[in-house]
């Protein structure tokens, strides 16, 4: 916020009320519209049909933080701008999991549904589709088509302002928006959107800057342009790449029935979840592109008690350890997001009676720390790989108001206390009945990824799921860490999967 203050000082901008100076931004509205094509081509936009091919790229899901290439993907899309209606055929390839998938998305206002295989590993099959990935869709699609926005502003500029710099190359559109104001940036000498600068909450980062560029307009024929090179930026990494092959523009290019949502498909709407679509809309779209998408907010606990004092805590895709110690309970990732974070810290006062102590993050992959941030802002300690120091401090310093969590509300007081350790030396949560201990192992799925053991249970993430058969080297390399601490385990649990005692593990290790 500092920053961008000091830009406004330096660059001396101004602020001009859209109804203040109605003609300014109707003169740059004009000057957009005329590059786009003329005012009328665009408020006459009906139905469009954009044909793409694209990369992708995931935040916080490689081996160090950042973006990493997860895909690529072909798309045809096609839409009715008039009614909220989408309608998605993509055709995704993900390498490091070797899985091709087709999959068809659906948005027909605040419904939609998905056909064929939405996850790597997930059965193909027709499924209602969840109100914050239904958001999502429209929010993406969105905000990779200015010229939908400008059609909108053009027929009611009732949102919009205008900013001009004294000495700028660009006029910028601010348009109020409920989850961040979105301003369009228009190269004054022609009119041309560049690109996009807005907000998004990122689910473990939070509020970050989104910038979304445009380049290579062109009318294929369709009395609107549109951009034909893409790209998206979160927080400054690149994410989404998309080049347009074709793309057509008319009244009748398809009949309304290709939005249909089949009838036996039970879609519910809730308020809750479309906020969360909303404000994790890039999140949603790149996790579902990654073929592993996190809709919904997986609330249900299915708990277990694995040995004294060590729970197993299931009930959806991503699981947790809780270790009840004497003074607290240590708990072993929080996955998902804040509300499940809730979800396990309400399960710890009412099943145990205690409290949450302390968190310790498996690695920092976003789906298993997406909900570490609301355990620290509500008084559990953090303990962190010191190769993720940077990460987790700046993680810790965002601020979370497009959804807030308990961090961004007691912002002003609380301190972390967040553990840095670099695992040199076993790290143990000390206890006379039941200590949690851990230590790195060799792996290749993240630079901060550990084992944990507490009474007599170890819990791995990731790079083996109990139930499943190990890879050969993560199943060696698990027995030899475990082995060179000294410990004699009786079960292993996984972050997904389920647990199985370790007599088993070891007869099922490939030979
Ligand atoms: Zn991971």
């Amino acid at each position: 916020m500092r920053y961008k203050l000091a830009m406004i000082l330096i660059s001396g901008l101004i602020w001009i009320p859209g109804n203040a100076l109605g003609h300014g931004l109707d003169d740059v509205l004009e000057r957009a519209a005329d590059f786009l094509g003329g005012e009328q081509s665009l408020t006459a936009l009906q139905q469009i049909e954009i044909t793409s091919t694209g990369t992708r790229w995931v935040l916080d899901e490689g081996f160090e933080p950042g973006a990493s290439r997860q895909g690529t993907f072909d798309m045809d899309l096609q839409w009715e701008v008039r009614k909220e209606q989408l309608r998605l055929d993509y055709d995704i390839e993900t390498p490091s999991f070797g899985v091709t998938r087709s999959v068809i998305e659906v948005v027909n206002g605040a419904d939609g549904f998905t056909d064929g295989q939405d996850g790597n590993f997930a059965p193909p099959g027709t499924f209602a589709m969840s109100s914050d990935r239904v958001e999502s869709i429209k929010r993406h699609q969105r905000l990779l088509n200015p010229q939908v926005i400008l059609r909108e502003l053009l027929r009611d500029d009732g949102d919009a302002r205008l900013r001009r710099h004294h000495h700028g190359l660009y006029d910028q559109i601010v348009i109020e928006d409920n989850v961040a104001n979105i301003t369009l940036f228009i190269l004054r000498e022609t009119g041309e959107i560049s690109h996009l600068k807005t907000k998004t909450s990122d689910l473990l980062r939070r509020d970050v800057p989104l910038v979304i560029t445009y380049s290579d307009w062109g009318f294929f024929g369709s009395g609107v342009k549109f951009p034909t090179q893409i790209e998206i930026s979160l927080d400054g990494e690149l994410v989404h790449r998309e080049q347009r092959t074709a793309v057509r523009a008319g009244a009748e290019l398809f009949l309304a029935e290709i939005f249909s949502i089949p009838d036996n498909l039970d879609a519910e709407r809730d308020l809750q979840l479309q906020n969360r679509g909303n404000g994790h809309h890039q999140t949603l779209q790149s996790m579902a592109a990654f073929g592993f998408p996190q809709d919904g907010f997986r609330l249900n606990i299915a708990s277990t008690e694995i040995t004294p004092g060590v729970w197993f805590l299931g009930g959806t895709s991503h699981n947790s350890l809780a270790v009840v110690q004497s003074d607290g309970v240590v708990i072993v990732d929080a996955p998902l997001g804040p509300e499940r974070s809730r979800a396990i810290l309400d399960w710890v006062k009412e099943e145990i009676g205690s409290r949450v102590k302390n968190v310790v993050v498996s690695h920092h992959h976003v789906d298993h720390a997406a909900g570490v941030r609301e355990m620290a802002g509500r008084w559990a300690g953090v303990v962190v790989h010191e190769s993720v120091r940077d990460f987790w401090n700046d993680v810790f310093r965002n601020p979370s108001r497009i959804l807030q969590d308990a961090i961004e509300r007691k912002r002003s007081w609380r301190p972390y206390d967040v553990r840095i350790t670099d695992y040199k030396e076993l790290v143990v949560l000390e206890d006379d009945n039941t200590p949690v201990r851990a230590f790195p192992y060799e792996q290749t799925h993240s630079v901060d990824s550990v084992l944990v053991e507490a009474g007599g249970v170890i819990f791995v993430v990731d790079t083996y799921s109990p139930g499943n058969a190990p890879a050969p080297d993560v199943g060696r390399a698990i027995v030899e860490a475990v082995e060179a601490q000294g410990l004699t385990p009786s079960f292993i649990a996984g972050g997904h999967g389920t647990f199985i005692t370790w007599a088993d593990f070891l007869a099922g290790l490939p030979q």
